[in-house]
């Protein structure tokens, strides 16, 4: 008897972690694609990806470098992959 109540006690305790772990994997994607729904349109800002010359967007301070394991880099400000040789109107030297 004290078997099967510790066997249910364990299976109750898995499947709130799993939930647990669940609902926030939702909230962090939520959040996620809230923060990029709330970014501006590379059209908006004439988003030039591959502008020659200086300065680009890894000059920028709105520039996010690829996350470790990642290719593509990211913009605070705008939506999207964005090249570190690219420009836009929003360019903000980095200090
Ligand atoms: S704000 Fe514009 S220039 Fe700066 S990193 Fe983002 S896309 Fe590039």
């Amino acid at each position: 008897m004290e078997k099967a109540e510790n066997h249910l006690h364990s299976r109750r305790h898995f499947l709130q972690h799993t939930a647990s772990l669940a609902g926030i994997a939702i909230v962090s994607l939520t959040f996620m694609q809230d923060a990029e729904a709330a970014k501006l349109s590379k059209a908006s800002v004439h988003y030039q990806p591959h502008l020659k010359g200086k300065p680009d967007c890894d000059d920028c301070a709105q520039y996010l470098a690829p996350a470790a394991g990642k290719r593509n880099a990211t913009c605070k400000r705008v939506a999207g992959d964005i090249n570190p040789h690219g420009w836009c109107e929003l360019f903000e030297a980095k200090a």
